[in-house]
C-alpha cells in the first residue's frame, strides 16, 4: 500500500539531532523528486538528474532546515522566531512558525524590497520590520535581537538548519543506490553545499566537518564513496571565485546575491576535500539555463536554482565533464516564485502576439494542423 512521506525528521530520525521529547514541527517537507534529465544529459555527455527542491512545501530547500530548527525551538519556552531575509528563508520561517504556533519576525532592509518576494511571509502572518540600512545591517540587528531577547534566530547560522538540509544528500543516495560522481549546486551563503557535504560523508561512513557533535556517527555506511562538490556562483556575486568577500554583489539570481558567505570555511573545505570546485557563470547563462531546464526537462526553477545547470553546461563546454559521469544538480527553488524575471528574459517578454477569430479552422491553420 502506498504511504505518505512522513517528513524528513521522521524518515531520517536516527541521523538527526532530535530528542524523543522534542516536538516534530513539520509540513511533510523533503522526499522531493530526483528527476532524470535526458536532454541535459545529452548536452553534456553525462547522466544528469535534477533534485527538485522547489517541490518542498514553501517552494525551496529552506524547509529542510526550518523543520529541524523550529522543532528544536518549539521544545523551549521561546515564543518568537526571527530572520533577516527578503526571500525564501522568510517564506519558510513564516510557514513553520504557523505550524509550531509561534510568532515570526522578518527583518529586512527598508525600501529595496518588492512586495512580490515577501508575499508568502505576509500570507503566513509574519511581522515585517524594515530597518533603515542594508542586508548586513538587518542580519547584525537580528543577531543582536536574538542574543538579547527571548527570540530565536533561524538564519542559516543556526546550526540545526544545516542538519536538516543534509537529508537531501541521503535522499539522493537512497534513490540512486549510491552517491553520484559529481554534485552541483548554487552557492550563496554556502550553507547548502556544506550541508550536502556533511550528508554525503555521513552516509559514506566518513568523518567530516560538521555543525555539531552527533551520537549517530556509528551507523553503517550506505554509500561507497562521496561525490565531488561543484558549487556555482553568479559572476557578479562570486566571493569564492574571487577568494575574498565582495562589497556590492549584483545578480539577477537574488537568492545567491551574497558577498559575504556565512559558511565560508565549511564550504571551502567541502570544495577542497571533495576535490571539487566553485565556479561562476554570468547572468545571461543563468537565464538561458532556466529556459533549458523548463523547456527540456519540464521543471520550472527560479534563477538562482538554474545556476547549477548553467555551471554544468559551462563546464561541459570547457571539456571538464567526465564522459558518462553520474551527476546530480540541485535546483533549489520553484520558478513560480518569480515569474516576472523568467518572462522578462524571453524575447517580447514571452508573450506571443497572434490574435485570431474564435474559429477552429483558423486556429488549426495557425498551428499548422492538417
Ligand atoms: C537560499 C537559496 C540558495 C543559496 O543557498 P546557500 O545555502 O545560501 O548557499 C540558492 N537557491 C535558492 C532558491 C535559495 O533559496
Amino acid at each position: 500500500m502506498a504511504h505518505q512521506w512522513r517528513g524528513l525528521l521522521r524518515e531520517y530520525a536516527e541521523r538527526l539531532p532530535l530528542e524523543e521529547s522534542d516536538p516534530v514541527v513539520t509540513l511533510l517537507e523533503g522526499g522531493t523528486p530526483l528527476v532524470e534529465a535526458p536532454a541535459i544529459s545529452k548536452r553534456v555527455g553525462a547522466r544528469v538528474w535534477l533534485k527538485v527542491e522547489g517541490a518542498n512545501p514553501t517552494g525551496s530547500f529552506k524547509d529542510r532546515g526550518m523543520t529541524m530548527a523550529v522543532s528544536k525551538i518549539a521544545a523551549t519556552d521561546t515564543q518568537m522566531i526571527a530572520c533577516a531575509s527578503t526571500g525564501n528563508t522568510s517564506a519558510s520561517a513564516a510557514a513553520y512558525a504557523v505550524a509550531a504556533g509561534l510568532q515570526c519576525v522578518v527583518i529586512l532592509p527598508a525600501g529595496k524590497i518588492a512586495a512580490g518576494k515577501l508575499a508568502q511571509a505576509i500570507m503566513h502572518g509574519a511581522r515585517l520590520v524594515q530597518v533603515d540600512g542594508n542586508f548586513d545591517d538587518a542580519l547584525r540587528l537580528v543577531r543582536k535581537l536574538t542574543e538579547t531577547y527571548p527570540v530565536a534566530l533561524v538564519n542559516s547560522v543556526n546550526p540545526y538548519r544545516l542538519q536538516g538540509q543534509k537529508t537531501a544528500a541521503f535522499e539522493i543516495v537512497d534513490a540512486l543506490g549510491d552517491a553520484p560522481d559529481i554534485h552541483i549546486l548554487p552557492v550563496g551563503n554556502a550553507g547548502n553545499i556544506s550541508a550536502y557535504w556533511m550528508g554525503y560523508n555521513e552516509y559514506a561512513g566518513q568523518k567530516a566537518v560538521t555543525t555539531m557533535e552527533e551520537s549517530y556517527r556509528n551507523l553503517p555506511a550506505v554509500a561507497t564513496h562521496v561525490p565531488q562538490m561543484w558549487g556555482v556562483q553568479a559572476a557578479g556575486a562570486a566571493p569564492f571565485v574571487a577568494g575574498h568577500p565582495i562589497d556590492n554583489p549584483e545578480t539577477i539570481a537574488t537568492a545567491i546575491r551574497i558577498g559575504f558567505p556565512a559558511s565560508w570555511d565549511f564550504a571551502s573545505r567541502a570544495r577542497d576535500d571533495s576535490k571539487g570546485l566553485i565556479t561562476a557563470v554570468p547572468d545571461e547563462e543563468i537565464m538561458r539555463a532556466q529556459q533549458i531546464i523548463a523547456g527540456e526537462a519540464g521543471v520550472f526553477v527560479e534563477p538562482a536554482s538554474a545556476a547549477s545547470v548553467a555551471g554544468l553546461l559551462r563546464a561541459a563546454e570547457d571539456g571538464r565533464v567526465p564522459r558518462d559521469a553520474r551527476i546530480v544538480c540541485t535546483v533549489t527553488g520553484n520558478g513560480l516564485k518569480d515569474t516576472k524575471t523568467a518572462l522578462a528574459a524571453l524575447p517580447d517578454g514571452g508573450m506571443q502576439a497572434e490574435v485570431v477569430a474564435p474559429d477552429t479552422h483558423e486556429v488549426a491553420e495557425l498551428l499548422g494542423l492538417k
